[in-house]
């Protein structure tokens, strides 16, 4: 008996050779019927025998593209039609919210095709398939069509569309394909770019979600001058190559991650003898590397032969430039030329870096696949984030979709980003926020922006946020113990947080102990200049100050003194006495280089009760001048914070899950030694994985908070 059913599939279903495959397994059980794209997915009626009908359905499931997630698949009959044909049908255009997938590198076949001297498309830079090449940068509505996409200006020629029509071909339906006589074009032929960069210039890059800045790695000379003209005086640069194993040692999963299709800038150890020159990273035994994730980046490294610095195209920490005419302003002053393209980019992304298991940045290649909210947004909403490596979070339903990377938004221009970018990505999911989530911290700009909405306010205590992003990236409500160590969060007693013990779960929250406070000499100055940091520490602890300038800087003790309990803080204190950094030119160095100076040197942590800063100060003092040597004294030091906050966990008791969040547990060596002490006292750990510990967490976290609180009650402050 002939039946005919119809099927409704949400998920990540276009932009990822599903009605191609959906095709394919039709005409294998000899269905009729059709498939088609509309706003929220991919609609499918399908016409035939029943017992052929279950396998369609089966391999509908078991089958589907490596590339697809489906969310729900909604099955109801209809009356048979009578016809044999099964098609492709036009898209159906209402709007809507299917999800766009993310960018994918290109795959092995379209490679091959690159290098294949009689293929086609031998050496052109934009080759793609059903499989791989840019989907989030360049997609511009849904449902997903060519025509919704920057490749709308570039008509098919009579060979990329029989290619696009032919059920056979595996480009069956793929919306952004192109070729040398029809698709986009280099600005620069490929050679002059390469001998530019031979000869020692900075080239400005068209890439996926933005330009980077390029020159040859193992130049010093231009890797210096590059640093100049970015004004990013220390901070790491990170490279492309195709030969990761020359430069780091990657373990297998390192190479995994760096093979991944995701492609992000991986952390890992460099080889002493990695030919990179002393600028890309001083300081640290660390080099951030990815693969060529577009065909463009494989045809620059073969024909260049070496590793290339490839860091975004902007200036510090500002957001990458994306769009042509603005990347000429902006980069002209850095680039001496520029290797861009036709091919519209429609949204910023920058590339991801991940580090050991968790994410640093999470951006292309991740981005906008959906987060789970443990508890549904009732009513959809927007986390406006924090300010340094901010992000915001859109959410709707049980999913969380987190921003891309949008750098410190502290300037116009990277308001200006933030904007633009949320309209894009509310725009693309079809919603508009009836709740906004925001930071306490009155001077944050996502704050300023959020008190300007009409919608629901839900404030969100930062180190409270970051609590939430690890538990909701977890699937769990709470409530658990939260250790969260960072920098700088606005407490709700107007001080600087930042080394704290709470209690919580996605609506309540209790401060259950923390850092003794610690006055900042000079504020903002202090954090450049961990040195004022440590003499306040030292005064504190009733040692002597071995900072010439103390006697004069000493005054803003009086009259610019912010407190602070930020666990980043302390280790500034002891990284400039320990005489690491005194003073750090980006966010984190000087904890970074003492974690570097402590490597994996035994040491036993000092006797201390998690609170008292100043005590561990005074410990490392006192071991400094009886001659101990530093790395073990930075080792120490490290055991001891781990050893302390897992003592203040047993004090507490309950409940036995801790999460561990903030930026100070990026630290792999706290990391993994506060890790180890509570699973020895019997707790659950959990730790960041999907989502990074470090600020561009905080609109997860927060998105994630005025969920469970617009959903299931009221907002509890912060007591303590
Ligand atoms: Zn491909
Ligand atoms: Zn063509
Ligand atoms: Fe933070």
């Amino acid at each position: 008996m002939r039946i005919r059913r119809r099927y409704r599939i949400v998920g990540v279903v276009q932009g990822v050779g599903f009605r191609p495959f959906v095709y394919g397994i039709a005409r294998r059980h000899e269905l009729a019927g059709f498939v088609l794209n509309d706003g929220d997915g991919v609609v499918i009626e399908v016409e035939g025998a029943e017992p052929a009908l279950e396998r369609f359905a089966t391999a509908l499931v078991d089958e589907a593209p490596a590339l697809a997630r489906v969310d729900s698949v909604e099955a109801g009959s209809l009356a048979p039609l009578g016809g044999r044909a099964f098609t492709i049908e036009a898209s159906v255009s209402h709007g809507g919210s299917a999800l766009i997938p993310a960018d994918v590198a290109t795959c092995d076949e379209c490679l091959r095709e690159l290098f294949d001297p009689t293929d086609r498309r031998y050496r052109y830079p934009f080759v793609n398939c059903t499989q791989c090449g840019p989907r989030f940068t360049i997609v511009t509505g849904v449902p997903y069509d060519r025509g919704r996409t920057t490749m709308a200006g570039f008509p098919l020629c009579a060979d990329c569309r029989s290619e696009y029509e032919d059920p056979a071909d595996r480009r069956f339906h793929a919306e952004p394909i192109a070729c040398p006589v029809c698709g986009p074009r280099l600005s620069l032929p490929l050679e002059e770019a390469v001998a530019l960069l031979e000869d020692g210039a900075i080239l400005a890059v068209k890439g996926l979600g933005g330009y980077h800045l390029a020159c040859d790695a193992a130049d010093e000379e231009a890797v210096a001058r590059l640093r100049a003209r970015k004004h990013r005086e220390e901070k790491p640069f990170a490279l492309m190559t195709a030969e990761p194993e020359q430069l780091v040692h990657a373990g297998a999963e390192e190479l995994a991650l760096l093979r991944s299709r995701a492609r992000p800038i991986v952390l890992a150890r460099r080889r002493a003898d990695a030919p990179v020159a002393p600028s890309v990273a001083p300081a640290t035994p660390w080099l951030g590397v990815m693969l060529p994730y577009t065909p463009l980046h494989h045809l620059l490294l073969a024909d260049f032969g070496g590793a290339l610095v490839l860091t975004s195209g902007n200036r510090s920490d500002e957001p990458i430039a994306y769009e042509d005419d603005e990347a000429r302003e902006r980069l002209s002053a850095i680039a001496d030329a520029f290797l861009a393209h036709d091919r519209p980019i429609h949204r910023r992304c920058e590339d991801s870096v991940v580090r050991a298991e968790f994410p640093i940045r999470r951006s292309r290649g991740f981005v906008p696949a959906a987060l789970p909210l443990p508890i549904e947004a009732r009513r959809p909403l927007v986390a406006g984030g924090a300010e340094l490596k901010s992000t915001f979070c859109v959410a709707r339903g049980a999913s969380a979709y987190l921003s891309p990377h949008l750098g410190d938004l502290d300037s116009e221009l990277a308001l200006r980003a933030f904007h633009a970018d949320l309209a894009l990505y509310l725009a693309m999911l079809g919603v508009e926020p009836a709740v906004v989530a925001h930071d306490l911290h009155p001077e944050y700009l996502a704050t300023k922006w959020a008190l300007e909405q009409e919608a629901e306010l839900v404030p969100v205590q930062h180190h409270h946020a970051h609590a939430a992003a690890c538990l909701a990236e977890h699937g769990s409500e709470g409530p658990a113990l939260a250790l969260v160590f960072d920098g700088t969060g606005y407490g709700t007693d107007g001080t600087l947080w930042g080394g704290e013990l709470l209690r919580c779960d996605l609506v309540s929250v209790e401060r259950l102990a923390h850092l003794e406070p610690i006055p900042l000499p000079g504020g903002e100055a202090a954090i450049r200049q961990p040195w004022r940091t440590a003499a306040a520490y030292l005064e504190r602890a009733r040692r002597p100050v071995p900072f010439e300038r103390w006697g004069v800087v000493r005054q803003a003790l009086a009259v610019n003194a912010p407190l602070s309990s930020g666990m980043g803080r302390l280790f500034d204190a002891v990284s400039a006495l320990l005489g690491v950094r005194e003073q750090v030119t980006y966010e984190g160095q000087a904890a970074i280089e003492l974690e570097v100076l402590a490597g994996s040197t035994a040491a036993e942590p000092y006797p201390w009760r998690f609170g008292d800063g100043a005590a561990l100060v005074a410990a490392a003092h006192d071991d400094l001048a009886a001659g101990r040597p530093r790395a073990e004294i930075a080792a120490a030091f490290h055991e001891t914070v781990a050893a302390g906050a897992a003592g203040a966990c047993a004090e507490a008791a309950e409940p036995r899950t801790v999460v561990l969040s903030g930026g100070s547990f990026q630290n792999l060596r706290l990391l993994s030694s506060t890790r180890r002490r509570l699973e020895e006292l019997g707790f659950r750990v959990l730790t960041h994985r999907l989502v990074p510990p470090n600020d561009a967490g905080i609109s997860y976290g927060q998105a994630a908070i005025a969920a469970a609180v617009t959903g299931s009650g009221s907002l509890a402050a912060p007591s303590g």
